[in-house]
């Protein structure tokens, strides 16, 4: 199962790793989104990325938080 996530935040755009399915909460603005169901309503958050290892997870949360740029 792949319990890493990096998730856009709806709010400021950047990104961070998650390992909670219920909610998100942003590193940057500290604002919270659920995680919904396709068949919910409201704001469900933007996963970009899964994985099961952890520092895969960090490692493309910190290349998606580059300005363009500087991104390869
Ligand atoms: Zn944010």
């Amino acid at each position: 199962m792949k319990t890493h996530k990096v998730i856009m935040c709806k709010y400021c755009g950047r990104h961070s790793v998650t390992q909670s399915s219920i909610t998100f909460k942003c590193s940057y603005c500290n604002k919270t989104c659920k995680m919904l169901k396709e068949n919910e309503a409201g704001i469900a958050v933007n996963i970009k990325y899964q994985t099961d290892s952890g520092s895969m997870a960090s490692k493309v949360c910190a290349e998606l938080n580059l300005p363009k740029e500087l991104r390869k």
